[in-house]
């Protein structure tokens, strides 16, 4: 496997910004996933590591080859869509067997490989059904061995679960996490589902209109995001807008003041507090030095969402739904609360990029 570069790739249509200026180093057997809303360069950038997609500017890497200008079928990137798009009138053995019969693989050589591919995906029994003959999970499975059969030197997967229901994705997604670790994939990945990212990646790229917001760990971008916007698409998270009061407290724009010390690396613009709701403790009774009353809890089996008013803010904690015997087990709206953190645990970020 290969490591893949990017570097300063940019893609303009006209003059709208598909990709701009994105530098990325994918490194040997690592899983990267571009995670964005809709239209923040996912696919377009996708599509120029494929060789689908010529970039404005920029090139791209696998090891040192610059394969900016080569054609896709000789980068030897093994891709997976979301669609699966399998031939429909091929049995699975043979849309796996496609790819190897193009590159002029004899037929001896490319039964062996098609049966050891079907095996890694655990479809070897199904090798001479149709598409239309086989679930939904196995057919992505199919379209797994497809692309891991001619040993890509990049593996790509375009939001590869996104067709699967929730139960089935959770089985797929730790297959394909497996598999990827197991045989050392180099894997560039496209998501709009933050927890398929945050559960399957080593590094995410959170990326806005075409650029990069943030890059790191799930860990480093749920616990320390650079601004309000990445703190927001990872995870759920309480903003307020408001300023550093002083040393130990952040004054919010109605005039509240928040407890939070000052954090490693934190930045004079910083105007918005950002906390995690699983990060807020829910204490009955107005002992505090946060008080509020209840607006709303929620049920939700394990775990009970608190929606409390804070003076003219409104923050959200999550915490373990309570036994019985407890005293938040018997609160309910309008009664006073005080909210309790770790007053390390907040980040004061700025609101927009810079
Ligand atoms: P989604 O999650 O909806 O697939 P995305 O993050 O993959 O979104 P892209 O498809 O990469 O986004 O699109 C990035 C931007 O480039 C968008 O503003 C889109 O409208 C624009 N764009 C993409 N392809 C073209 C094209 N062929 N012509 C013109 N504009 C395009």
């Amino acid at each position: 496997m290969a490591q893949l570069t990017l570097e300063k790739l940019t893609k303009r249509f006209g003059t709208s910004i598909g990709v701009e200026g994105l530098d990325l180093a994918v490194h040997e057997g690592e899983l990267v996933a571009l995670l964005g809303p809709s239209g923040c360069g996912k696919t377009t950038t996708l599509r120029m590591v494929a060789g689908f997609l010529p970039p404005t500017s920029g090139r791209v890497l696998f090891d040192r080859e610059d394969v900016t200008h080569l054609p896709a079928y000789k980068r030897a990137t093994g891709m997976v869509f979301q669609s699966y798009a399998l031939f429909p009138h091929m049995s699975a053995a043979d849309n796996v067997g496609f790819g190897l019969e193009m590159r002029g693989i004899n037929a001896v050589e490319r039964k062996i490989k098609i049966a050891d591919a079907l095996k890694l995906v655990r479809l070897s029994h199904l090798a001479d059904r149709l598409p239309r003959q086989l679930s939904g999970g196995q057919q992505q499975r199919v379209a797994l061995a497809r692309a891991l059969v001619i040993n890509p030197r990049i593996f790509l997967l375009d939001e590869p679960l996104s067709n699967l229901d929730a139960k089935l994705r959770a089985e797929v997604r730790l297959e394909i996490r497996a598999l990827q670790q197991r045989l050392g994939l180099t894997t560039l990945m496209v998501t709009h589902d933050r927890e398929e990212a945050l559960t399957m990646a080593d590094r995410l790229v959170v990326m806005e209109g075409g650029r990069v917001r943030q890059i790191g760990t799930p860990q480093e971008l749920y616990d320390s995001p650079k601004d309000a916007f990445v703190a927001d698409f990872v995870g759920r998270c309480n903003i307020v807008a408001g300023r550093r009061a002083n040393e130990s407290q952040f004054r919010t724009n109605g005039g509240l003041l928040l407890p939070v010390d000052v954090a490693s690396g934190e930045r004079g613009d910083a105007d918005a507090f950002a906390l995690r709701p699983e990060r807020i403790a829910v204490v009955a009774g107005e002992s505090g030095e946060v008080r509020g009353r209840v607006l709303a809890i929620t049920y939700m089996g394990a775990q009970s969402e608190y929606v409390v008013a804070i003076g003219d803010e409104t923050l959200v904690a999550v915490r373990p739904t309570p036994d019985a015997s407890e005293p938040l087990a018997t609160l309910k709206p309008n009664d006073p609360v005080s909210l309790e953190w770790d007053r390390k645990v907040p980040r004061l970020v700025p609101q927009t990029a810079s």
